[in-house]
């Protein structure tokens, strides 16, 4: 998706689900994994599609799926999939460094505020039983220090960027704002730069949210 694409522009995808599911069962027949970036609502649902045919028609014909489907990325998933793949075996390959609001708000445009609220919402995928990773996936040396997986794991857990420390969601979330990607369920900015208190807020297991400071942020 890119910034200069008209506003009704929904995307390109690079399969339909009928191609893809010929090339899991080609894979499947010769024992190859597959692992495919997928970005948006609809790639996401297309492999799902693709996997769930492709699973069907061995299982009709009597064959075993053999092979390992992983999606990456995966920034926008309707709820109606959050739970296919653990039905479908699938991994979820989460680019955790991502989710502190890394590419800013080009996306809204496109999609509306009410899906671009939704983007890396990884909890109900997790909840309901999926493998979830993590990796990265940068290839450019000017991001070489972001495939640290320590720094995946800090922007997984507080949804703040420590490059760009854009505003942090949850603070928003907790002052009765709007909410912005990936709200946690529970994060914190820490201050990098001092050793001061940092703001955090917490979501407590009633649901309510709480803002406090403090040097330590536990999740
Ligand atoms: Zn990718």
């Amino acid at each position: 998706m890119c910034n200069h694409a008209s506003a009704d522009h929904r995307g390109d995808i690079g399969m339909e689900t009928a191609e893809l599911t010929r090339c899991f069962l080609l894979c499947n027949t010769e024992g190859v994994d597959v692992h495919i970036h997928v970005v948006g609502d609809r790639s996401f649902r297309t492999a799902c599609d693709a996997v769930e045919a492709a699973r069907n028609e061995l299982a009709a014909t009597g064959d075993a799926w053999r092979i390992q489907v992983t999606l990456a990325h995966c920034e926008l998933v309707d709820p109606a999939d959050m739970h296919r793949p653990a039905e479908l075996g699938i991994i979820v390959n989460w680019t955790t460094h991502w989710s502190g609001a890394y590419f800013g708000e080009a996306a809204k445009k496109h999609l509306g505020d009410e899906r671009w609220d939704r983007m890396y919402r990884f909890n109900e995928i997790a909840e309901s039983g999926a493998l979830l990773t993590f990796s990265s996936d940068v290839v450019t040396s000017y991001e070489l220090h972001r495939s640290n997986p320590l720094f995946g794991m800090q922007v997984a857990a507080t949804r703040v960027d420590p490059d760009t420390r854009s505003p942090p969601a949850c603070i928003r979330v907790a002052l009765g704002q709007r909410r912005t990607p990936g709200f946690p369920v529970s994060c914190c900015w820490p201050d990098t730069r001092s050793t001061a208190p940092s703001n955090c807020v917490w979501r407590t297991r009633s649901g309510h949210w709480r803002l406090e400071r403090s040097r330590i942020c536990a999740f």
